[in-house]
């Protein structure tokens, strides 16, 4: 069988419209997602996003704005959808937790879980939060009884509900992650996971009284409850795949990749493990946890009113710019800071300089010496300058794939921009438009030309996971299919092939000339 990959970002909790930050992780994933694609091929890769539509605060926000929960979480379900359309995010399921198919799925695994007997009832008290929708137990709470997160007063609470027994299961998910060190990774989530795995885990509520609220997915024993978000949110994951492929939940599912970020690392390496054991199911593969994306040196949140819109930016500054800039700032696992200012000059010295020059000498030429029509094929070895280009370019997008599969994404782009440096190096030192003031020079002028032409057609290649707007401009410009885009560098373009004239990819970014 072929090798299949399932990969998802979180699913995001609709109750504010995304920003640069969850934005982030989109591009992230998709940039892997698109990577992946390439080497294993377009159907055996499926990539999954979607919103987290009930509890609480969606009940809250929806009567805030005085209309039903559904109406609100259409309307910011779209938001999220077009956000991730405008950046080419190339998802192919985009679950909601209010479609029928997951929740009726839901339902299945709650009942899975009780067959088991992991699910009791029990009644309860504890001090609870509105905004995290979670209890808090007295030793978590800032001095003078306040939630951590919120920095505001919990309610005392007492209502029976349903319990998930974890602690079950925690022996074996420990187990687990020592057995595969990549499971969690990069590595300090790994550790930071075992040591919120070292104490017993407390069972988790995975109910709510209708009584208190009815915004939820009915349990499929007791009609007076709804399940809790949390619990109802992660099955997004596999929900609709698994709906329309009876095997996915057992073959592909455990090939899975979440991309998440650290502040939901707690529910992702102690509460999603044992409710897949606890539902028969198995492991996801990796959790591959981010850091936060900085504004201005400050934690960038829904809450905190620094929001700034991703797709502004894609109208700001063209597409794939955001892409390019996030991917290539921000180290993944780290927290990365973004300010405009450090976009324009990124934008002015990689995309306009490094990429856009290079992209237009490299045609302007071919179209003034020789009417854009290639007239050799390009040269591995010969003169040595030759040689330095084949070398640089041979296996760019094996090399590039290679770190975008351990996260590396910035260093994957550092990659590309050395192979567009010994480019634009090799015009230096070769000359081309010296030479060809010679006409008995021309034949070497035209190698030149093939070759340059041959190290733009890769690089268009090897950009399509940062930036698929742009590699589909440059891959046009040089008109190559499909199979001669993604062929090894000096196996692509042939004697005879003909370029298109240049157009400016990156047009430069007046800084005196912007507000
Ligand atoms: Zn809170």
């Amino acid at each position: 069988m072929a090798e299949r990959l399932h990969i998802t970002t979180a699913i995001f909790y609709s109750n504010a419209p995304p920003h640069v930050g969850s934005a982030y992780e989109a591009l992230a994933a998709d940039a892997f997602a698109r990577s992946r694609r390439r080497r294993l091929g377009r159907s055996n890769v499926t990539f999954l996003s979607g919103t987290d539509e009930h509890g609480d605060k969606i009940r809250r926000a929806a009567q805030a704005e005085g209309v039903p929960p559904r109406q609100f979480t259409d309307r910011l379900s779209a938001v999220f959808r077009r956000a991730w359309d405008g950046l080419n995010v190339s998802y192919d399921y985009f679950v909601r937790t209010t479609d029928p198919e997951h929740e009726k799925f839901v339902q299945q695994m709650l009942t899975r879980s009780q067959q088991r007997g992991d699910i009791y009832f029990k009644d309860y008290e504890g001090l609870y939060c509105v905004g995290c929708e979670r209890f808090y137990t007295e030793k978590e709470l800032l001095a003078g009884g306040l939630c951590p997160i919120h920095n505001a007063a919990v309610e005392r609470i007492s209502e029976g509900n349903y319990f998930l027994g974890l602690e079950k299961y925690r022996a074996q998910v420990i187990d687990h992650i020592k057995r595969n060190p990549d499971f969690i990774q990069p590595e300090r989530y790994r550790n930071e996971a075992l040591n919120m795995l070292a104490e017993p885990l407390a069972d988790l509520c995975i109910s709510r009284p209708k009584a208190r609220l009815d915004w939820g997915i009915e349990l499929p024993f007791d009609s007076n409850y709804v399940t809790y978000v949390w619990y109802d949110a992660f099955w997004a994951y596999l929900s609709e795949p698994a709906s329309r492929d009876p095997a996915f939940a057992t073959e592909v599912f455990p090939t899975t990749h979440h991309f998440i970020g650290k502040d939901i690392l707690k529910t992702h390496a102690v509460y999603w493990p044992p409710m897949l054991l606890s539902a028969g199911l198995p492991l996801f593969r990796h959790l591959n946890v981010h850091g936060w994306v900085n504004f201005g040196g400050q934690r960038m949140s829904k809450s905190s009113g620094n929001v700034a819109d991703p797709v502004s930016y894609e109208a700001a500054f063209g597409p794939d710019v955001l892409r390019y800039f996030l991917l290539r700032e921000v180290v993944y696992g780290l927290d990365g800071d973004f300010s405009e200012p450090r976009l324009i000059e990124r934008y002015n010295a990689d995309l306009a300089n490094d990429l856009g020059n290079f992209t237009s000498r490299v045609l302007s030429m071919a179209a003034r010496y020789f009417g854009g029509e290639l007239s050799c094929a390009p040269a591995l070895t010969g003169d040595a300058e030759d040689a330095a280009l084949a070398s640089a370019f041979s296996e760019l997008v094996e090399r590039v794939d290679a770190q975008i599969q351990t996260l590396a994404f910035n260093r994957a782009l550092e990659t590309i921009w050395q192979a567009l440096d010994a480019a634009n190096k090799y015009i230096v030192q070769t000359a081309p438009f010296t030479l060809a003031k010679d006409q008995a020079k021309m034949p070497r002028v035209a190698q030149i030309m093939s070759n340059l032409t041959e190290a733009l057609r890769v690089v268009g290649f090897a950009l399509e996971p940062f930036m698929p707007v742009t590699s589909g401009r440059m891959l046009d410009l040089l008109q190559v299919d499909e199979a001669v885009a993604a062929a090894p560098y000096g196996q692509g373009l042939k004697a005879g092939h003909k370029v298109k004239p240049a157009t400016p990819l990156f047009p430069r970014i007046d800084k005196s000339k912007m507000g």
